[in-house]
């Protein structure tokens, strides 16, 4: 199982990390929105260096939670957990009913306002780089191997020998070890890391358990909206692509 562990006393925040990110998708430039946390993240910026003082520099994506709560909310299945690791998302299968966002404990989904038609937006792992062997644009670009990539049983044992030889250096903690069943992007840090989760004490236990008894309880009225909008979101799509053809000529059929 792939995973990325960070060191936070390791990072100088020169945000290499996000640019290398935005690169490799294409992600255009931010614009302020008064809605915006401040964690920066957003449909355009699926990472993002946090400041904090003293030269501290927290690095947040998606966790790739082993049992994500997003995957577990979603009614469609537009998000799911992949054998390697990475919990990636399908834009054809999203309703938009952003149940994702309110489910993740670390905030991470962003909604794509953009769009004409709804796309949730996060981190992805960069699976279609780890299916061609290859590792995340991010940790890549990270000069200081702050951020690196590995397999998780691998990357722990090296987070808990630098804890070891460390101990004066390091919170003596993984994070992301077990909280919410562990996730695959972990981190070892000299600062507390409370405002990766948005100061909430997560349990050890997955949140998919939770989730899925509070979807189980979702009245019946709401899985039949929940049905409504995916046949109104096909009729869009399928108008736009009409038109679409319309436009080019009708070169193509169906
Ligand atoms: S951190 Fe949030 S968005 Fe990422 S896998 Fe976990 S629940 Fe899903
Ligand atoms: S793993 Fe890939 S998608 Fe995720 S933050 Fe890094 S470059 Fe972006
Ligand atoms: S590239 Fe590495 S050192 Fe630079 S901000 Fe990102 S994690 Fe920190």
């Amino acid at each position: 199982m792939k995973a990325i562990l960070t060191d936070i006393t390791k990072c100088i925040g020169c945000n290499q990390c996000v640019i290398a990110c935005k690169n490799t998708y294409n992600l255009p430039s931010e614009i302020p929105r008064h809605w915006q946390t401040g964690d920066g993240l957003s449909a355009r910026n699926w990472t993002t260096v946090i400041r904090k003082p003293d030269n501290h520099f927290i690095r947040k994506q998606c966790r790739h939670c082993q049992e994500p709560a997003c995957a577990t909310a979603c009614p469609v299945a537009a998000l799911h957990k992949t054998p390697e690791g990475p919990v990636v998302y399908d834009s054809h299968k999203c309703l938009g009913c952003r149940y994702c966002m309110m489910a993740c404990p670390y905030g991470i989904p962003r909604y794509d306002w953009d769009q004409p038609i709804p796309y949730v937006r996060k981190c992805i792992m960069c699976y279609p780089r780890i299916k061609e062997g290859r590792q995340p644009a991010c940790t890549e670009a990270c000069p200081t191997q702050a951020t690196i990539f590995g397999e998780r049983d691998e990357l722990v044992a090296e987070a808990k020998r630098r804890l070891k030889e460390n101990p004066d250096k390091y919170i003596n903690k993984i994070y992301g070890l077990h909280e919410v069943g562990g996730v695959n992007v972990l981190y070892i840090s000299d600062i507390d890391l409370d405002c990766l989760t948005m100061g909430r004490d997560l349990q050890e236990y997955p949140l998919p358990k939770t989730t899925s008894a509070a979807m189980n309880s979702v009245p019946f009225v709401f899985v039949g909206m929940g049905a409504f909008m995916t046949g109104l979101h096909w009729i869009i799509k399928r108008r736009m692509k009409l038109q679409n053809e319309k436009e080019n000529g009708g070169a193509n059929n169906g």
